[in-house]
């Protein structure tokens, strides 16, 4: 019990070095800014943290450069992605991309280990008190509201950025689809979402989902306001990145800043759970580390009462990270690393 403990405060340690890192990365990445450009913005904040990565999945052969479908809300969010003038952002991108990757990667390894004593590889040698480990855990009490980007068909009706907010964005944006796999995201985000759905009720949550079918029209306030009214612990939005540069490939996760005019107050909570989500995925699949990316764009985001991520699972826009999102086995692996995240943000084993 101590040894567990010990190896508790160690995580906590690490995590809150990590935290230190990534944010820096992630808000010099993302320095919110006007609302000018649209489109490019992304592109360019995207391009920038690609061109510094070594890239866990080097980029094949340089597929079609689609048309970046950012992920519906990252489409408009690119909005104030707008970087000021990559003076700074790219210099310190790349170099923080470039570095901070593989030392996270280590530390997450760690984090592994030491959570998995309690966790997936070590279900004989847990908790005495349960017969625990991931698999087919005592009922815990927690609610995960996992909410599947986008639907069949976008609609481009709008609603406001956050309660009472005069600046209105698209309902539900189309998302992005895959350079090789053809794979349309909202399809991908699914599959991956009801997976996830069973390891975590395997694990012994309560799990809700915004949606269980592509045929449906729920906007992303009304997704929010269902993790609202479930009063989730955590509400889980799933997507896949796209960009202009095939080459950009990596998780990425996404929560609101300390500034947000809507939801600051559950900012730290939901730093704390995106961390959690980041490193579980990237330790479970070996992909790229995008950090945390901190923004007050989303509307999904705005309008949640409880904390909240959006994991990017990876870019459909890159040729090796398309074949890979689409397997079955990779997908299996994002599920194990968000479900450990969740696990490990709730202090759940
Ligand atoms: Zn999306």
């Amino acid at each position: 019990m101590a040894k567990k403990i010990v190896a508790v405060l160690m995580l906590a340690l690490s995590a809150a070095m990590l935290c230190g890192v990534v944010t820096v990365v992630g808000t010099r990445l993302f320095d919110r800014n006007d609302e000018s450009v649209q489109m490019d913005a992304d592109a360019e904040a995207q391009s920038a943290m690609g061109a510094g990565q070594t890239g866990a999945l080097s980029s094949g052969p340089a597929g079609d450069a689609r048309q970046d479908g950012e992920p519906d809300e990252l489409v408009a969010s690119d909005t104030e992605t707008e970087t000021n003038d990559s003076q700074t952002a790219p210099v310190q991108d790349p170099a923080a991309d470039t570095a901070a990757p593989e030392e996270n990667a280590e530390q997450t390894d760690d984090a592994q280990i030491s959570d998995s004593s309690s966790g997936d590889s070590a279900v004989s040698q847990t908790d005495a008190s349960t017969e625990s480990g991931p698999v087919n855990r005592e009922p815990n009490g927690k609610t995960i509201v996992i909410d599947p980007g986008h639907q069949a068909k976008a609609n481009s009706d709008k609603e406001p950025l956050g309660p009472g907010s005069d600046e209105m964005k698209a309902k539900v944006s189309s998302g992005t689809s895959g350079a090789v796999s053809g794979l349309e995201e909202y399809e991908l985000d699914l599959t991956v979402s009801l997976k996830l759905r069973d390891e975590l009720e395997n694990r012994g949550y309560t799990v809700k989902m915004t949606r269980t079918s592509n045929d449906v029209d729920i906007s992303n306030v009304e997704r929010a306001e269902m993790a609202n009214e479930a009063n989730a612990d955590v509400f889980i939005r799933v997507h896949a990145n796209g960009s202009e540069d095939s080459s950009v490939n990596g998780v990425m996760v996404v929560c609101q800043s300390s500034d947000n005019p809507w939801c600051s107050d559950l900012y730290e909570q939901s730093y704390k759970l995106s961390h959690c989500v980041l490193d579980g995925v990237v330790a479970a699949t070996g992909a790229g580390n995008e950090g945390v990316w901190v923004t007050d764009t989303m509307v999904g985001i705005n309008w949640s009462r409880v904390p909240v991520t959006i994991l990017e699972m990876g870019y459909l826009t890159n040729p090796d990270e398309d074949r890979l999102l689409a397997t079955e086995d990779y997908q299996d692996k994002i599920v194990q690393g968000a479900a450990n995240g969740i696990d490990r943000f709730l202090g759940i084993s």
